[in-house]
């Protein structure tokens, strides 16, 4: 992970984090104790897409100390409509997420210690994180993430606060290890590909991202500033266009049948990452090398120059054009190919511009 800022020491400091956390301080539960337990946290947010984009700005500016951000994705014009973080300019550069997340955070808090990780998330890349969070947020896109997050997090005792949307409804739930239903309690397994309604088809509002958002953060806010037991019990669920809010207070115990919870099974940290998949609401793929496999990209450049358009190589990026597809392709080969939503075209073209599947 880069670290891109630290946080001043000091009397000085101190004092004009009073002023600037005041009306914070002022809410009783909270106070100067629930300020200082902020400061001292560390939160992961897995995904700067929406959701993480919300969720990390509410919680740079609340205070909290230390944000690690992993994304594996880059900025498009598409996303600006939701994804609060970003402009115009980082999605003409294609910038990655997680990088220019990381600096605008900066921007809103320079005490807050943000670090970023370009990289999608799965049982290897996992084990990078370093120090363990005290909190995840969910900000991903897709269950097979989520049941890792939620694995990983059961795995460690670490609380998360799990949430997702389509369209103008979605729903959102803090789960603490031992003391609430997991992921893998509500729903055993994803539904099959195809059947679950997603962006792409049925889009996504802004205010939803919003309100689920605000029950992720005032979660958060909860647990790390010392009241876990003001936590929501429930399953939020919203729709913004239908005028429906609603927290679900039923099947909340961890399952008797659960894995995770029951027998301390957790298969996500087992499975094999996924090799391809096609990126909600993108005409895109991304693609993974196999485990184990590397790639320099100073010398992919080298022996494709000749055969690409529009090739631009920067110290952590590789881009190029080939065959009506845009190629984003990552240090140790993780690769994004824009363009296409086939997978097997993908894959194919994959093979024959990078070469190393
Ligand atoms: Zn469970």
């Amino acid at each position: 992970m880069a670290e891109l800022h630290r946080p001043e020491r000091g009397l000085l400091r101190e004092v004009q984090q009073l002023d600037r956390y005041a009306k914070q301080i002022s809410f009783g539960p909270i106070g100067l104790q629930g300020q200082a337990r902020l400061a001292e946290a560390r939160v992961l947010i897995v995904g700067v897409g929406a959701l993480g984009s919300h969720s990390a700005t509410s919680l740079v500016r609340a205070g909290v100390g230390h944000i690690d951000l992993v994304d594996r994705d880059i900025v498009e014009l598409g996303n600006l409509q939701r994804q609060v973080l970003f402009d115009e300019e980082d999605a003409k550069q294609g910038r990655p997420k997680a990088d220019a997340a990381a600096e605008r955070l900066a921007s809103f808090n320079s005490s807050c210690q943000v670090r970023a990780m370009v990289e999608d998330l799965d049982r290897w890349s996992i084990r990078e994180i370093q120090t363990l969070p005290d909190l995840i947020i969910d900000g991903t896109d897709n269950f097979a993430t989520r049941y890792l997050i939620n694995d990983f997090a059961q795995s460690k005792g670490i609380p998360w606060i799990y949430a997702g949307g389509v369209g103008a409804s979605g729903r959102a739930m803090a789960i603490l290890p031992g003391e609430s239903a997991c992921l893998r309690c509500l729903l055993p397994q994803a539904a099959p590909a195809g059947e679950l309604a997603s962006c792409e088809t049925d889009g996504i509002l802004e205010p939803l991202i919003a309100q689920l958002s605000a029950f992720q953060v005032t979660e958060c806010l909860k647990i790390l500033s010392g009241n876990r037991d003001k936590v929501a019990r429930g399953i939020l669920t919203v729709d913004v266009w239908e005028n429906e809010y609603e927290l679900k207070l039923r099947g909340l115990s961890p399952s008797a049948d659960c894995p995770a919870c029951a027998r301390q099974e957790y298969p996500a940290l087992k499975d094999e990452p996924i090799r391809s998949m096609s990126l909600c609401g993108r005409d895109g793929v991304q693609i993974k090398p196999p485990a184990g496999a590397s790639i320099d990209l100073g010398r992919l450049a080298a022996r494709i120059a000749s055969i690409v358009e529009n090739l631009e190589e920067g110290p952590h990026l590789l881009r190029f054009t080939a065959e009506q597809c845009r190629f984003h392709v990552f240090p140790g080969g993780r690769a994004l190919v824009m363009g296409t939503s086939e997978e097997a075209r993908a894959r194919s073209l994959y093979d024959r511009y990078v070469g190393i599947s």
